[in-house]
């Protein structure tokens, strides 16, 4: 979920727990096509929320006449698509994947650009550009664009592998030190998960999403220490929090900040 509050005092975030709705209603920003959900409450200031999903939420003061709604909203439209367009690029496979539509590696944006395919041609970032090696110029649109998905596909998965493999071993070595024990992993398999960032079986068996490869290194880390503690706690209980938080001490930050990304929490 982004935010955006330029306004917003310390104070007024403080209290933001103890507003109340006086008023909800759906509304459209005329001369576009934008709607969003409109709310007044108890508040001093003006803010709009755009959500994972797309939606937009606007929260006003009680008597803030409506076309400083408008106005504040207008000149905000390519924030909320800005923000649209990186939740979109966030869900990794439901985002489309086409020539100039963006994929992210740790957070960074790099746009799609489908290459000819050929022997030891290989997928690789170049610039701001994910090269993926897929066109066959005999091939129609269609075969090209599946193609092109399957690249992407392809890509995200070798590379989580790579990418998370070595982070996790890495983490794992940091976890012993931490809790001065000897759990290990026992396999990682890497994949694309409809619902959840990863898992952990009873036998140490950890499977992480390969959309991951998307997210910041920070939001990365989570997941890894989550599936880590489990190797220690099977259940989500109160010992297993402890374990996080030993790990990681900003682990309910990190947890809040995941939620944006698609997936469901890991398990
Ligand atoms: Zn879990």
């Amino acid at each position: 979920m982004a935010v955006l509050n330029p306004f917003a005092s310390r104070r007024s975030a403080r209290k933001k727990s103890a507003r109340r709705i006086l008023e909800e209603q759906k509304l459209t920003l005329p001369g576009t096509d934008l709607c969003f959900l409109f709310q007044r409450d108890g508040c001093r200031t003006l803010r709009m929320t755009v959500k994972a999903d797309g939606s937009i939420c606007v929260k006003a003061p009680a008597r803030l006449p409506l076309e400083r709604v408008f106005s504040f909203m207008t000149a905000r439209i390519d924030w909320v698509r800005s923000k649209r367009d990186f939740f979109v690029a966030h869900r990794g496979m439901a985002a489309p994947v086409r020539n100039g539509t963006t994929a992210l590696y740790l957070s960074r944006p790099f746009l799609i650009r489908p290459v000819r395919s050929g022997k030891n041609v290989r997928a690789r970032l170049s610039g701001h550009t994910l090269e993926l090696p897929c066109l066959r110029p005999e091939a129609d649109a269609e075969t090209n664009a599946k193609a092109l998905e399957r690249a992407f596909l392809r890509w995200q998965k070798d590379t989580a592998r790579l990418v998370l493999g070595k982070r996790l071993t890495r983490m794992e070595r940091h976890a012993r030190a931490v809790f001065g024990d000897n759990a290990r992993v026992s396999s990682l398999t890497v994949r694309s998960l409809r619902r959840r960032w990863g898992s952990c079986s009873v036998r140490g068996e950890i499977t992480l999403a390969a959309q991951l490869i998307a997210m910041p290194l920070p939001l990365i880390d989570y997941v890894l220490c989550h599936e880590l503690c489990h190797l220690r706690a099977m259940n989500h209980g109160s010992g297993f929090h402890t374990l996080l938080r030993t790990l990681l001490p900003d682990a309910d930050e990190r947890e809040k900040r995941i939620r944006i990304w698609g997936l469901e929490h890991p398990r």
